[in-house]
């Protein structure tokens, strides 16, 4: 797909965003095409690299594929906010868990005291690694990814509510995926969580209208992420021959649907669910 240049990017400029899951994948593409945008950008993940235990705090996290990119050291969130302030934006990454309210409140107000409010939020964290059928799914990992894919966001949401309301201009945005809606054999957990996103979304959209706040959700297809290409050769071939496009996603084709949600010329977009996934979900034969 083809990328942006900065110039065709919508203008972010004064904005603050926060960015959720943000260590690598996906929210690091949005971190840097926000500020690549012109906003200012808070980085956040679970997982820090300066954390010197981390593939201890991996363990933890009871997420395999947090342990596999610890291991292989594919954790960037100091690094997005050094490649962000090089940009000339203010950016700064935190160790925020979303599972954890009193952490994620505590980050928020402190990042909002620094960089003087948040406008943008994404809710990008979330654990796509509870792959079984429906009989063989784990109880354990069932609440797991309810706590952090759907009362992640929520926390997030909640904590950053007031401040998109002070600034008088608002912007959330969740990441759902096509498993949320259509269904994802195998996936039970995480296609609950990603519909369940869709209903705060919309719910958020329309209390969120009279204060300014709009509030959408991207719903990735197959996205070439460091996660996406741990999945077994099989499995990704048969997903990429699923799209019309013949190929999967880049993150920046999502990361530029966040920059346009969140930019002031999507002001009258709220409560949409946007595919970014080439045409997974049209009829082909
Ligand atoms: P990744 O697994 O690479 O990124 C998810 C990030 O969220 C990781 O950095 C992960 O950290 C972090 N995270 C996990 N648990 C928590 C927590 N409790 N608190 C804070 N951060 C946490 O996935 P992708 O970049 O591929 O996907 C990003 C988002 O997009 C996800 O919500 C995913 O469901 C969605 N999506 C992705 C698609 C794709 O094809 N790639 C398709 C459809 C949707 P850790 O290192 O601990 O794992």
């Amino acid at each position: 797909m083809a990328t942006l240049g900065p110039m065709a990017m919508f203008d972010l400029s004064g904005k603050v965003a926060l960015v959720t899951g943000a260590s690598r994948g996906l929210g690091r593409a949005d971190c840097l095409a926000l500020a690549r945008a012109g906003a200012d950008v808070v980085v956040t993940d679970i997982l820090l690299e300066s954390d010197p235990h981390l593939l201890q705090v991996a363990e933890k996290t009871s997420s395999v594929l947090a342990q596999v990119m610890a291991a292989q050291d594919v954790v960037y969130a100091e690094q997005t906010a050094e490649e962000i302030r090089q940009l000339g934006r203010r950016s700064k990454a935190y160790q925020m868990d979303v599972t954890n309210r009193k952490q994620v409140y505590s980050v928020i107000a402190e990042a909002a005291a620094e960089f003087g409010g948040i406008d943008i939020l994404v809710n990008n964290a979330g654990n796509i690694d509870h792959l079984g059928q429906l009989v063989d799914q784990s109880p354990e990992l069932w609440e797991r990814d309810l706590q952090v894919n759907l009362s992640g966001a929520f926390n997030c949401t909640q904590a950053a509510w007031p401040h998109l309301r002070e600034g008088g201009f608002g912007r959330l945005i969740f990441m759902s995926s096509v498993a949320g809606t259509l269904g994802g054999f195998g996936q039970a957990s995480y296609s609950a969580t990603k519909a369940g996103l869709l209903g705060l979304m919309r719910s958020a959209a329309l209390e969120g209208a009279r204060h300014g706040i709009t509030s959408n959700a991207i719903v990735p297809g197959v996205i070439a992420t460091e996660a996406f290409n741990t999945s077994p050769p099989g499995m990704r071939e048969r997903m990429v021959l699923r799209t019309a496009m013949r190929e999967a996603g880049q993150p920046e084709d999502v990361a530029h649907a966040i920059c346009f949600l969140a930019s002031p010329e999507a002001g009258y977009i709220t409560g949409v669910a946007l595919p970014v996934a080439g045409g997974i979900d049209l009829f082909t034969f």
